[in-house]
């Protein structure tokens, strides 16, 4: 790798060290790292990582919904921004680089960009996101939602499960849930959005590359599907006479594979609940969660329709009633061409072999591509593990995908 502008690997490292240590437990590595958004764990995170902005020598500040925002003034301050980031809480258990690569990586970059002296036309902001993971509330993208101006006000009823309102978590934080409108930025103000992100999956580690270029992001679809039937007696009543709503669940379960691989997306089902519960009971109710994602929106919206066809033939069959509830719908969505070829020119200059690849996971780039054009970098995840204390990507890794991010934002911002 021949870098013009070198970032310092070593102090990257020893960052994405220390941040990983805020949250967990030095006796219990085996535990990873939890920092739930807005917890006292996070909020340390985000003290740290405004310690880090403030040392490589950014503006920081926290918008109206907690967002924290390391600026590198241009030589034109009046020009449109380039931002990168991404978050720093992380799900219960997790590890230390999904969102924190992303936002340390980024301060480097800008550490790096200020320590060669050179000069950008564009300020770059180095932004890391509240609440990405939506692990807490149930629902995630809050920051990134707040700046594009589809942030719902009713999020703030949301309770945590110790009955705590998202409005009540603001407070906690020193934010003002009736300000959250403030942090909303206008299109004219920014000029590209660009996160680097691990992969989270294998295909990276496959193909023996540190780093890739994202074209598409899935858009997911979360729906919780409810099944009512009736609780009889496991040994008086006869298979012909059941409503069953265990088995309902499980050939949905089935459906959702199905329909997943037949359109070329993905379906998962990841939370099973049934009731009563006991071993000689049959199931009355069961509440599943269904996980759609799809690059293509309409081979999505077929996904669903089929799924809603299934779960009708399945309560006629077994005589059982239904509700289905929408939890999550976000769009997908394609990556900016112009700042996938930007990254592809700073791979090839670096001499970083690459490959493009869709991105499975959401991210914040998700919600900012409706406010500016949107790129990303991911780097390779060992076995593709994320939200899990295993989670590792090596610093070899690290270092070279923040090196195509330095090369990338000098391009968008000169
Ligand atoms: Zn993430």
């Amino acid at each position: 790798m021949i870098a013009t502008h070198q970032i310092n690997h070593q102090r990257l490292w020893k960052t994405l060290m220390e941040l990983g240590e805020i949250g967990s437990n030095p006796n219990r590595p085996e535990e990873g790292v939890t920092r739930l958004s807005l917890s006292l764990e996070d909020l340390k995170a985000r003290q740290y990582t405004m310690d880090v902005m403030r040392e490589a020598g950014l503006e920081v500040r926290v918008d109206s919904v907690g967002n924290v925002i390391g600026k590198l003034v241009g030589t034109d301050p009046l020009a449109p921004v380039v931002i990168t980031g991404s978050h720093v809480d992380t799900v219960i258990q997790g590890g230390k680089f999904d969102g924190a690569l992303g936002v340390l990586g980024a301060i480097e970059a800008v550490r790096s960009i200020i320590e060669s002296g050179l000069k950008l036309t564009h300020s770059i902001e180095v932004i890391s996101f509240t609440d990405e993971e939506g692990t807490r509330f149930g629902t995630g993208y809050i920051g990134s939602k707040a700046m594009v101006g589809c942030l719902e006000e009713d999020t703030f009823e949301l309770k945590d499960e110790n009955g705590i309102t998202y409005a009540e978590a603001f407070k906690q934080a020193h934010l003002d849930p009736a300000n959250y409108k403030l942090a909303q930025r206008s299109e004219e103000e920014v000029k590209a959005y660009i996160e680097m992100h691990i992969e989270q999956g294998r295909v990276l580690e496959d193909h023996q590359l540190s780093v890739g270029v994202v074209t598409d992001i899935q858009g997911p679809i979360w729906m919780e599907v409810q099944f009512q039937g009736h609780p009889d007696h496991a040994g008086a009543t006869p298979m012909n006479m059941r409503r069953d709503a265990g088995l309902a669940m499980a050939e949905l379960m089935i459906e959702v594979e199905k329909t997943a691989k037949k359109h070329g997306g993905v379906g998962t089902v990841g939370k099973v609940h049934i009731e009563p519960g006991g071993v000689n009971i049959i199931p009355g109710k069961s509440t599943l969660s269904i996980d759609l994602r799809h690059v293509n929106i309409e081979l999505r919206a077929n996904m669903v329709k089929e799924l809603h066809q299934s779960i009708s033939g399945i309560c006629e069959k077994r005589n059982l009633t239904v509700n289905v509830e929408l939890k999550k719908e976000v769009d997908p969505t394609s990556c900016s061409k112009e700042i996938a070829r930007l990254i592809e020119e700073s791979c090839a200059e670096l001499q970083v072999p690459t490959m493009k690849l869709q991105c499975g996971a959401g991210h914040d780039s998700l919600i900012m591509t409706k406010l500016t054009k949107m790129g990303m970098i991911f780097v390779r995840s060992i076995d593709g593990l994320s939200h899990n204390p295993k989670e590792w990507t090596e610093k070899e890794d690290c270092m070279i995908g923040t090196q195509v991010l330095l090369n990338t934002l000098v391009k968008l911002a000169k």
